[in-house]
């Protein structure tokens, strides 16, 4: 009988899109979780050589390439002074990739996975589709996820949870304490951490720990993608880090749903990766005067909004109806039940846009905001 598998029946298509066909053409577009910025020209060179060359017409490892690996496991050692062998390392099809064949080679059917609520959509999809048993929980005030809210949730049941800083959709960066906490909550409870770190170099106030730095079991894995940071959203450039034995299970997953990621993208990921820094630090300065530009826009219009200190998202209390008007008024923002259930009464706002149009849009939500109170 051809009917559907109850783990895609459970998933629906993501809310964000539903926001985007509603708003008019001339609307300014405060919901895109992308940079927009061009990609570095030394990474888009090391594709169209490696293209060019005939380098990237074959199949890789299914890893991925070693020098890719390689040029992954130097940036953990620059970064995080993490020393990581080249071959536990997997290049994947994005971030997301990464998320999959993590979930896949490491939950049964229906247990559980805890992850933040707000959190980022795909958490609670993957899941799903892994058949494991989605558990959110919900995050302090300050909409940072407390360790002791994870180690409470915790049951017999409990495969995983999620950790993610800088956060998507808020843009809250977890400290080192809390860093450490998961660290231990893992190596105590014996449940694997996943560290979401796709944002992990735009932080503006302190700076990003990975929990892989702090655990003292291999039951932490890493996550991170080209995507943010080099503003490669559409290479589909990731990969994952961790020990040697989970490394060869997600491999199973990854080697027979992808092969490998697309040669011409690992190509401008070495480059991305080895290649200067600067383009990541300017881009990250002027999404900095652009958080205090929004923080500024949102606090005068009478918002209430935590600090956002990474990513490129701001995620304020709003009053009922408050997307809807800022909306009817030409500002795409995320009501924030797009991303669970607590986050109703909160919006997404992305400010991955221009300098001019931020402007323009805070003046719009200031006076939607006066009119809706
Ligand atoms: N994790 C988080 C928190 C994200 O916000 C995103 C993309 O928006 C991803 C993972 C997936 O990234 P990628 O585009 O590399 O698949």
């Amino acid at each position: 009988m051809t009917d559907f598998a109850a783990r895609v029946e459970q998933v629906s298509i993501s809310g964000i899109r539903k926001v985007f066909e509603a708003a008019g053409e001339d609307a300014i577009n405060l919901g895109l979780g992308q940079p927009d910025f061009p990609t570095p020209a030394h990474a888009r060179r090391g594709a169209i050589e490696a293209i060019e060359s005939g380098r990237a017409d074959a199949y890789t490892s299914n890893k991925g390439t070693q020098q890719l690996r390689e040029a992954i496991a130097a940036k953990y050692d620059r970064d995080y002074g993490l020393e990581i062998d080249p071959n536990d390392v997997i290049a994947t099809a994005g971030g997301s990739e990464a998320l999959h064949i993590t979930l896949q080679a490491h939950v049964d059917p229906g247990e559980e996975v805890i992850f933040p609520d707000p959190g980022f959509v795909s958490y609670d999809a993957l899941t799903h589709i892994a058949d494991g048993t989605p558990k959110p929980v919900g995050l302090r005030e300050d909409l940072t996820l407390d360790p002791a809210t994870v180690e409470e949730a915790i049951t017999d049941e409990t495969a995983a949870f999620v950790v993610n800083s800088p956060a998507n959709p808020t843009g809250a960066v977890q400290s080192e304490a809390d860093m450490r906490e998961f660290a231990r909550i893992a190596d105590e409870y014996d449940v694997l951490c996943i560290s979401d770190e796709v944002y992990e170099h735009i932080v503006f106030d302190g700076e990003h720990h990975s929990p892989l730095k702090f655990a003292e079991t291999d039951n932490v894995v890493a996550i991170s993608a080209c995507s943010k940071t080099y503003s490669m959203t559409g290479w589909r450039l990731g990969w994952v880090v961790a020990s040697n034995r989970r490394i060869e299970r997600m491999l199973r997953v990854h080697q027979y749903g992808q092969a490998c990621a697309s040669a011409p993208a690992q190509y401008a990921a070495e480059a991305a990766l080895t290649g200067p820094q600067e383009p990541v630090e300017e881009m990250v300065e002027t999404f900095e005067q652009r958080r205090d530009l929004v923080l500024d826009g949102l606090t005068d219009a009478g918002l209430e909004v935590p600090t956002p200190e990474g990513a490129f998202y701001a995620m304020p209390k709003v009053p009922e109806g408050w997307c809807e008007e800022v909306l009817d008024r030409g500002v795409v923002v995320v009501p924030g039940d797009a991303f669970g259930e607590n986050g109703a009464g909160y919006a997404r706002l992305s400010y991955a846009t221009g300098t001019e149009e931020l402007k323009a849009a805070l003046e719009i939500i200031d006076d939607a905001t006066r009119a809706v109170r």
